[in-house]
């Protein structure tokens, strides 16, 4: 672990560091707050500003958000409650459709929206606790010690440096985590082939409630309503074709997604430049230890996972959870070595590798070029469709409610009649 001895302008005192505003970064230092600590947040980005994007808030999600009592506050934001996926072959017919009505009520729903409508949402609700401060534009720097012991982080706002002192430091810095590197814990960040152009179009007349996934042999087109007028879209390309694709224009991007879901030709006129469409990634992130002594990380900083399994912001989610209730136990204890931190690694890593090994099986069936392999994917849809206790099975893993993906003895009853 690096230290310097750079001087800063300002300190300031709070019983836990957070860096990194997202959502496993927010509803952390939301239920740290709730408990009666003082949370300092730090945001690299200086405004939430609205992003051609939307996510799943899945059933586990949506149960964490009720412990902490934003339910009633969710269903007021900009939003849709799905309860039906329907997986089509480009070209070709529905193979199968994945119902979240098959879960127990009242979590048989996922609500889909732009992230910042809830990052928005939780800003407001730490800012009332009165014991949250969420200073954006701030950069983090580095880690600072007191006799070996974490004392805090130094960060940069406004071309200044500021001491943020604290006894715990919570890395929630996303996948290319600063915290994680300062604090030398090692990882493997894993960049898919592919990535996904994403856009919020306004949403055609006639269009079902319900969510609709494209398959063919590497083309993904996914479609999600947002909310009451919006539809967000994603659309697969290889990440390393995104220049020449841009180079070819817009119009022969809506064309293909046209040629796709004809219903779709419409709004996307009103698309006409790069700037309205956006464009994510996909990493897969493992850290060798998610902890440290008076340091841990949370969300993609320690697992970030491919986007097929829609847990990542999830999982966040769950991690800020269990790990509210470790710190909260080591301010009684009066200390946070990794030992004590490692308790909610311990707790969490095996549904989150889970999740990361089924992300990257999916991967390889539902991105393939290869028209076997196409096969083999169209084959599994069908033979969910035909099996509802395996297609069950797979909506309590996708929901986060009880993660047990397909084992050996589904994947081979899927092929029988
Ligand atoms: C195409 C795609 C679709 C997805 N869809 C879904 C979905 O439907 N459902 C789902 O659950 N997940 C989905 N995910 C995954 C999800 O977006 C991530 O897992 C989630 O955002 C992780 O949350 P986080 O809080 O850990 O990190 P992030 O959301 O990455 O937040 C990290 C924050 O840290 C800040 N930061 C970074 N560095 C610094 C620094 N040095 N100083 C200060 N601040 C810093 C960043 O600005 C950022 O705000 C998807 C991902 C992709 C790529």
């Amino acid at each position: 672990m690096k230290q310097t001895s750079q001087k800063s302008q300002r300190t300031e005192h709070s019983d836990v560091v957070v860096v990194g505003g997202g959502a496993g970064g927010l509803v952390l230092a939301l239920a740290l707050t709730r408990m009666g600590r003082t949370v300092a947040v730090i945001e690299r980005q200086t405004k939430l500003l609205p992003i051609a994007r939307g996510e799943l808030l899945q059933p586990n999600g949506l149960k964490i958000l009720d412990r902490l009592g934003l339910s009633e506050l969710l269903k007021t934001l900009p939003s849709h409650r799905a309860h039906q996926f329907h997986f089509h072959r480009i070209g070709g017919k529905r193979l199968c459709t994945v119902d979240y009505r098959t879960l127990p009520p009242p979590w048989n729903y996922t609500t889909i929206t732009q992230p910042h409508h809830l990052l928005n949402l939780l800003l407001q609700e730490i800012h009332q606790t009165g014991r949250g401060r969420v200073l954006t534009g701030t950069d983090f720097r580095e880690l600072l010690f007191h006799q070996n012991t974490i004392a805090g982080i130094r960060a940069e706002k406004d071309g200044r440096l500021i001491e943020l002192r604290a006894p715990v430091v919570i890395g929630a810095d996303g996948a290319r985590s600063r915290v994680r590197e300062a604090a030398g814990i090692p990882f493997r960040l894993h960049t898919y082939q592919e990535g996904y152009l994403t856009l919020v179009i306004p949403r055609p007349t006639g269009f079902a409630d319900d969510a609709r996934y494209y398959v063919g042999r590497g083309e993904i087109l996914g479609l999600f309503p947002v909310s009451d007028g919006e539809l967000y879209l994603f659309y697969m390309i290889p990440a390393d074709k995104r220049e020449a694709i841009r180079q070819q224009g817009i119009k022969t991007i809506t064309a293909a997604i046209s040629t796709i879901d004809p219903a779709l030709a419409g709004p996307l006129q009103a698309v006409i430049a790069w700037d309205q469409v956006g464009y994510m990634p996909c990493v897969r992130v493992q850290s060798e230890r998610w902890t440290a002594d008076g340091i841990a990380l949370i969300g993609d900083a320690a697992h970030a996972m491919n986007p097929h399994v829609a847990q990542g912001r999830n999982q966040a989610l769950e991690d800020a959870m269990v790990l509210a209730e470790v710190i909260q136990d080591g301010f009684t204890a009066g200390e946070f070595r990794q030992a004590r931190l490692n308790r909610y690694e311990m707790k969490r890593r095996p549904d989150v590798e889970r999740l990361q090994k089924m992300g990257d099986e999916l991967t390889l069936l539902w991105n393939t070029t290869l028209p076997p392999l196409a096969w083999f994917r169209d084959r599994i849809f069908e033979g969910m469709e035909r099996h509802p206790e395996i297609r069950e099975r797979v909506v309590k893993t996708i929901s986060g409610l009880s993660i047990r993906p397909m084992g050996l003895f589904d994947r081979l009853r899927v092929f029988m009649p």
